[in-house]
């Protein structure tokens, strides 16, 4: 019968001499220190499961894979996987980034802190506290709204800040408020690149620099609510957010016309921090280069 023939046939996968020389193939070219012939098969050293699938009744025999070589390869797809992220991450994080050259070296070190305030050495204090214990912040996930009147150098400690964590491996985005409305706005006109994307990132980084928060041109309620969403969603991942303001969180609410019930969960969540007294940094390096 016809049937029967096929069906045979579809049973059987190699010719008798095919599938001896693939057999013969597998059993002559397999690495000792990895795998074991046992009774003309072979097998894992480390797992103890077949790396041969050997069928002689359908006359197939093929290379499988076994526990472990499953597990390796699946870490490897993971780490290939952080590393394209960690590389989309730094592209981002590149396009978002608003320090210019003259922040490249900040470094807390640099900070002098004669005849400044107590209250501002205290602040510079626990700025560099905050990245040194970032394991515990990141547990609490609790964020700086660090703030004080222009030229006060605010900018700079959280340049000082930034270079400490990106040193620690962190990844982070140090950006500002028109940055992100800017890049937000882009993405409507863009084929590529989502609105949601953009926030994603943002939302994802380690910890969120957000410069000038209370400097955006034409503050449109939905511009507000952008940054608003993004330190939300932060706040909700307990992901830190360090906010650099010439006002203080309940004068920028005021302005700016946020939510009440954000501000309450802002101030329970973040050190708020004013600098008070003339920027330290004169020293600042870089800034008259021709
Ligand atoms: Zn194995």
């Amino acid at each position: 019968m016809g049937t029967m023939t096929a069906a045979k046939d579809a049973l059987t996968f190699f010719s008798p001499e095919e599938y001896a020389r693939k057999k013969e193939k597998i059993l002559s070219s397999y690495d000792p220190a990895i795998e074991m012939n046992v009774g003309g098969s072979l097998f894992c050293r480390v797992c103890k499961q077949p790396t041969v699938y050997d069928d002689p009744s359908r006359l197939f025999i093929a290379r499988c894979v076994c526990r472990c070589r499953l597990e390796e390869e699946r870490r490897a797809k993971q780490a290939q996987e952080r590393s394209e992220r960690a590389k989309r991450f730094r592209e981002a994080a590149e396009k978002m980034n608003v320090l210019g050259r003259a922040y490249a070296g900040a470094g807390f070190y640099s900070i002098s802190l004669s005849g400044a305030e107590d209250s501002y050495i205290r602040a510079v204090e626990r700025c560099e506290k905050f990245c040194n214990n970032f394991d515990a912040v990141r547990k609490s996930g609790h964020g700086i709204w660090l703030w004080g009147d222009t030229g006060v150098g605010k900018t700079f400690i959280g340049a000082c800040m930034l270079r400490l964590l990106e040193k620690d491996g962190r990844m982070c985005i140090f950006t500002s408020a028109e940055k992100i409305l800017d890049e937000v706005r882009a993405t409507y006109k863009s084929a590529t690149e989502t609105a949601k994307e953009i926030k994603e990132i943002l939302v994802n980084a380690e910890v969120l620099f957000i410069d000038r928060i209370d400097e955006t041109r034409g503050k449109t309620e939905s511009a507000v609510q952008t940054i608003a969403e993004i330190v939300r969603s932060r706040d909700d991942d307990r992901r830190p957010t360090v906010i650099l303001s010439r006002v203080s969180m309940a004068d920028y609410a005021a302005q700016s016309g946020m939510d009440r019930g954000i501000l309450d969960r802002l101030s329970a969540r973040m050190a708020s921090m004013k600098l008070v007294g003339k920027n330290r940094f004169l020293s600042m390096p870089g800034e008259m280069e021709f």
